[in-house]
């Protein structure tokens, strides 16, 4: 398709965050562009990040779901030349289907979509260099940089995506390796970890951290880490790695404060860094931040007013779910709309082994900014879904004000936690007290009926 010579709203990058400025500045009657360098829209987020590492993990879930629902009746040992592509069968066609759904979407909402890569030639102008080397200039109103990141490989990590690989190149495995370093402890590294680790891989997963992911509610994590460890994996904390080496036979991680680990392979997920390359941004008039991101304010503004960003350019929490949101907000303040939701009633969810999500306040941030919170925690082993589903070990954790009534903040663990995590993140929208939870009626058997359990025993232990 080739682009009309000027447009209202140019965005750049066809993922997550490219994806929901498009919708939203097309659906406020703006005459769009969206400009994406890959033959398909979806970005990193369809075609190397969440997609895949969720249809291995759907996999992964099903062996362990099947052994421990089975209760121990049947065992389902994986052959030793098992081959990684043979456990994500159907991952072409979970792309290729979800690409065509999202290029469907912008096709419907009006948006035009062109095929090229983008480079600033001025605040408010851009050229899109085609296929063929054909360049084409295209003036914008206002203009959304949606351009995604890649791993980031530190000097001290010699990625050589055979033995020593990053999150691109970790599903190209061929075979299942019998042992997995990990360094870091961020999303990427908490997910692949507990995979690998729940399809027998011996998993090493070594950080600064004292526990992994430092963003979520702490009980949540160590809920994670003791799960991790039960599945036969380990977690190093507060370590810092002196160099990594492939000696011809094993990959050897030596930690900065001694100690040696040896693996078959080793995945470097620490961190993701801004693609800017080509992109010109110096001729917009704006400078990448030391860390390579675009600066952005709470509106998603960059320091010139016609130019927002959004997503993982911008930085953490680089998750899918937030760079959409952040790409929405991105144009909604562009076009002077309301934004909706305050962006922080937007869930974080992490597809581990087990799932963890979480929306709103943890306890500690209650305290601190209410001076006082309540707490209700219902362990999945109270609820009749968690015996069926064999998902007795998750827990559902309500935070309400120091009164027991207003919801603040929920926190879930265990498989289905990013799909629960909605009826507490709606009940917050609405401005919602718990008594809603008890005066509904949940689907049975369902987790969501967790809800109901915990806002009852706020309910008793209410102040008089
Ligand atoms: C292994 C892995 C697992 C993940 N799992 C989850 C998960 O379970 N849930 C979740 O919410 N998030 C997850 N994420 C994070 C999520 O994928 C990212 O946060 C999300 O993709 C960021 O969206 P984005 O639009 O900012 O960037 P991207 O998805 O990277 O899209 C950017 C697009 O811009 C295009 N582009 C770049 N430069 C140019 C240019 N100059 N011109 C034109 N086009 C350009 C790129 O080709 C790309 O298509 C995961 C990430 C990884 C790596």
């Amino acid at each position: 398709m080739s682009a009309p010579a000027d447009c209202d709203v140019l965005v750049i990058g066809g993922g997550p965050a490219g994806h929901g400025a498009a919708l939203t500045a097309a659906a406020a009657g703006r005459r769009t562009v969206l400009v994406e360098r890959d033959h398909s829209v979806g970005g990193s987020c369809v075609a190397r990040g969440t997609i895949p590492s969720k249809t291995l993990r759907e996999t992964a879930l099903a062996l362990v779901g099947f052994r421990k629902r089975s209760g121990g009746i049947f065992e389902v040992p994986l052959r030793e030349d098992l081959q990684v592509a043979s456990l994500m069968v159907r991952l072409d066609q979970v792309i290729g289907a979800y690409q065509a759904a999202l290029a469907d979407q912008l096709t419907r909402a009006g948006v035009t979509r062109v095929h090229g890569r983008a480079r600033f030639t001025g605040p408010g102008s851009v050229e899109l260099v085609g296929v063929r080397g054909a360049r084409t200039p295209i003036a914008a109103g206002h203009i959304v940089i949606a351009t995604g990141s890649r791993p980031r490989t530190p000097p001290e990590v010699p990625v050589d995506h055979t033995h020593i690989l990053d999150s691109d190149s970790i599903l190209s495995l061929t075979y299942l390796p019998r042992s997995l370093t990990v360094l870091g402890a961020g999303v990427i590294a908490s997910e692949y970890a507990s995979i690998f680790a729940a399809l027998g891989v011996q998993v090493t997963m070594i950080d600064k951290g004292e526990r992994p992911l430092g963003f979520l509610d702490p009980e949540l994590t160590d809920r994670f880490v003791a799960a991790f460890t039960a599945s036969g994996g380990r977690y190093l904390g507060t370590s810092s790695i002196g160099s990594v080496a492939w000696d011809g036979e094993q990959v050897v991680t030596t930690l900065a404060g001694g100690g040696v680990i040896r693996s078959d392979k080793l995945l470097c997920a620490l961190g993701r860094i801004a693609n800017l390359d080509g992109l010109g941004i110096e001729a917009a008039g704006l400078t990448p931040t030391a860390r390579g991101l675009v600066a952005v304010d709470a509106r998603m503004r960059t320091a010139v007013p016609t130019i927002s960003a959004a997503g993982d350019v911008v930085g953490p929490p680089a998750l899918a779910s937030t760079s959409l949101d952040q790409g929405r907000r991105a144009v909604c303040h562009a076009l002077g709309m309301d934004t909706g939701v305050p962006p922080e009633l937007i869930p974080l969810g992490i597809y581990a082994i087990p799932e963890m999500s979480q929306v709103g306040l943890t306890e500690a941030e209650a305290i601190t900014r209410h001076g006082s919170a309540m707490v209700a925690r219902v362990p999945f082993h109270d609820i009749a879904r968690g015996w069926i589903s064999a998902n007795q070990d998750g827990f559902l954790k309500l935070v309400t004000d120091g009164r027991g009534r207003r919801l603040l903040g929920v926190q879930v663990i265990g498989e289905g936690a990013a799909e629960i995590v909605s009826v507490g993140q709606m009940a917050l929208i609405g401005g919602h007290d718990i008594d809603l939870f008890v005066a509904n009626t949940f689907n049975f058997p369902t987790l969501a009926e967790a809800y109901r359990v915990a806002a009852l025993d706020l309910v008793a232990r209410r102040p008089a």
